[in-house]
């Protein structure tokens, strides 16, 4: 990392109930390689070189199960504080801000500049390559998002579910997590929305760029996330990271090298 170091500060979302993974534990809390798989977030960010420190956000009820079940005994000293959620996900976004700002009036936190990631902690394998070009990018461009081009070809339907249209594919991407700001941006951003809608209520953003494109001048830029940095929605993703984490590094290497030295034939 070239230069002076900015204060990065991650938002780790889990205050979803996870409805489309029809299980009655919360998906941030189900196992995955006998870990619950918000571990895998929290271990990232822990580890990372880039994130100083975390504000956990979790449903009001999980709080004290968060702490004693996963920070606590797994020594992710990075999270300073596990704070409620709100309703939907735009809502637990904005609680995160608001107790930033407090705890910057506050004087508890002395610095307004430096950025924040916000990442689901649906997504399990965050890497710190990506944390790092997320890093580059908001250093560049103020505001950025983790992304790939979708392989798949994209149509926009009518209210009957007929193709309506087909967008270029190489303009086709998909967005991830983490989507990282200047701080001072996402906070006004956040407030425009919360100025338009009540808290709580039904919004139309589904992701942080989204506000930020909806109230801010500032573009938004896509910086190379990962194809494994897949979102855990429902129980059949769960199996493709199940897959993802057996996968050994390197077994694409050995398998061409094998196949060149003509041992598969
Ligand atoms: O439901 P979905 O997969 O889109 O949620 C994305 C992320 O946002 C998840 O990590 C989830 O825990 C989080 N979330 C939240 N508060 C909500 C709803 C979702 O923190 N009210």
């Amino acid at each position: 990392m070239e230069g002076k170091k900015e204060r990065c500060t991650a938002v780790i979302l889990a205050g979803g109930c996870g409805g489309r993974m029809k299980s009655s534990v919360a998906k941030q809390y189900l196992s995955l390689g006998g870990k619950p798989i918000l571990w895998y977030s929290l271990q990232a960010v822990q580890e990372s070189r880039v994130i100083d420190d975390c504000i956990l956000v979790t449903g009001e009820a999980d709080r004290e199960f968060a702490r004693r079940q996963i920070v606590e005994p797994y020594q992710f000293t990075k999270v300073r504080h596990i704070i409620a959620g709100g309703t939907r996900r735009c809502w637990s976004v904005a609680n995160a801000l608001a107790f930033l700002e407090r705890e910057q009036a506050a004087g508890e936190e002395c610095r307004k500049e430096g950025y924040v990631f916000i990442h689901d902690s649906a997504r399990p394998f965050l890497t710190e390559e990506i944390l790092r070009r997320t890093y580059e990018g908001v250093k560049a461009y103020h505001a950025c998002v983790a992304a790939m081009p979708s392989k798949d070809t994209v149509k926009l339907a009518d209210a009957n579910g007929f193709a309506a249209s087909t967008p270029q594919r190489d303009q086709v991407w998909i967005i991830q997590t983490p989507q990282v700001f200047e701080r001072t941006l996402i906070t006004e951003a956040y407030r425009r929305l919360s100025k338009q809608y009540a808290v709580g209520s039904e919004t139309p953003v589904t992701d942080d760029a989204g506000v930020v494109e909806r109230y801010t001048d500032t573009a938004v830029k896509l910086v190379e996330g990962s194809y494994r940095n897949m979102k855990i929605t429902t129980p059949e993703d769960l199996e493709v990271a199940e897959a993802f984490l057996k996968h050994v590094p390197g077994a694409e290497i050995l398998a061409e090298t094998l196949k060149h030295n003509g041992a598969d034939s």
